[in-house]
């Protein structure tokens, strides 16, 4: 078994917690199937686990690397169409891991970045990602094309 199928169905909130983020920037096609095997065991295991959370409660993670590997089961395209779910995809991140690459970046009063426009290496679908910030930094990614 995979450390990250161990640890989220571990039943342990910070293993669980560590192991949901891990699978949310995941792009190994294997290690992707291998979680989507077990996933009704997942989605059973952590059913009513209490994950806590500061400033974004940590379910939230859990939730989305959930949708994330039903996506991948029912074979419902690009990884990229979730970039808009989650608020917490850095371009820079997703570039730097090959997924897509920077186009642009456009900055307010040329000195705090308002938004980047990514292209996706996969599918080339473009997308404008709104940098903001409140309490923590957080992306709004929007497809354009
Ligand atoms: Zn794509």
């Amino acid at each position: 078994m995979s450390k990250l199928i161990d640890d989220i169905l571990s039943g342990d909130p910070t293993r669980v917690w560590s192991s949901a983020c891990a699978i949310i920037k995941l792009r190994d096609a294997g290690e992707l199937d291998a979680l989507v095997s077990v996933l009704d065991e997942i989605t059973s295991s952590t059913k009513n686990l209490k994950l806590g959370g500061m400033l974004i409660p940590n379910d939230k993670h859990l939730q989305f690397a959930l949708r994330k590997l039903r996506y991948r089961r029912d074979g419902a395209g690009c990884l990229c169409r979730l970039y808009p779910e989650y608020l917490m995809f850095d371009p820079n991140e997703e570039q730097a891991a090959g997924n897509v690459s920077i186009d642009k970046i456009t900055y307010v009063d040329g000195h705090w970045i308002d938004f980047y426009r990514c292209s996706c290496t996969t599918c080339g679908s473009a997308f404008e990602v709104q940098e903001r910030e409140y309490h923590y930094t957080w992306w709004g990614w929007r497809l354009v094309s």
